[in-house]
């Protein structure tokens, strides 16, 4: 009697220790695979916040640009960022806008302010480094803006005596400096502010992507691209590195908009022309 009494007191201690045990260690498990979850997987985070964060330009024509007066925000970057909304929610309302600057967009991407960058932003391989890319949605190409009638027709025209305008944090500001390292650049913070200071005479050239060069000839057309494309500048939405799954979703919908024709359709309404 007495020796099953103990017997089975053993077998009591033994198993309270084995569920403590057992306790401890599903809530580390727990613990883990929530980090990676956080880390892997920001897509269930998105959904459970019920909304997409995306930093877009604010400063540039025909892909982000804020109407100052109605404080809407509208362009190719801004249709592609609600059909990710769409994708992922089935409602492209269920989306968050925040500016962004070329140079400021992956600081802010980083720090967790936004989910992903969709801001005319090329993918390259120093940038490969920080931000994970999709696949390609736009292909762009370097280029200069200059006032109509001006002497200069293209980088051979870049001497020393020519200021050259460019954006901080801008692959175009890197680029000009290996095409023309004769001529001057002046950087600044934003497409605005560049192409105001063209306008003001503050410089002769302007360089930045074609497609963003457009823009700014729309809402001025005393001013023109010269000199053709000189870099290859293929667009890319980044997200924060190992985020797999908002990646796989973001690739799903650029396929999705390929294939249902909804990408050309965007493609010419801002840029006037069907994709090559
Ligand atoms: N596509 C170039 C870049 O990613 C120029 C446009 C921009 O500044 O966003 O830097």
């Amino acid at each position: 009697m007495r020796k099953r009494f103990q017997w089975s007191t053993l077998v009591l201690v033994a198993l309270s220790c084995l569920l403590v045990l057992a306790g401890c260690g599903g809530k580390q498990e727990a613990t883990t695979s929530g980090n990676e979850a956080a880390a892997s997987n920001g897509l269930e985070a998105i959904k459970q916040r019920g909304k997409l964060v995306i930093g877009v330009k604010y400063d540039t024509k025909l892909f982000g640009l804020k109407d100052p007066a109605s404080g809407k925000v509208e362009g190719f970057d801004i249709d592609i960022a609600k059909a990710v909304a769409k994708h992922i929610f089935g409602d492209e309302t269920k989306l968050e806008l925040k500016e962004v600057t070329s140079k400021t967009r992956i600081t802010l991407l980083q720090n967790g302010d936004i989910d992903a960058i969709i801001a005319t932003m090329t993918i390259s391989d120093e940038r490969k480094k920080q931000v994970d890319f999709s696949d390609v949605y736009f292909n762009a190409g370097q280029s200069l803006l200059v006032k109509k009638g001006s002497p200069i027709t293209g980088l051979e025209s870049l001497t020393p005596d020519t200021k050259v305008l460019a954006v901080k944090g801008s692959t175009s500001a890197k680029n000009i400096r290996e095409k023309a390292p004769k001529a001057t650049i002046l950087e600044f913070e934003n497409y605005q502010d560049a192409f105001n200071a063209l306008k003001a005479g503050k410089g002769q050239a302007l360089t930045t992507d074609n497609s963003i060069l457009l823009g700014m000839q729309q809402q001025d057309p005393n001013y023109t691209l010269v000199g053709g494309n000189f870099t290859e500048e293929p667009y890319g939405i980044a997200v924060k590195k190992g985020q797999t799954e908002l990646l796989q979703a973001i690739n799903d919908t650029i396929k999705e908009l390929k294939s249902n024709g909804e990408y050309d359709k965007l493609h010419e309404q801002w840029l006037g022309v069907k994709p090559e």
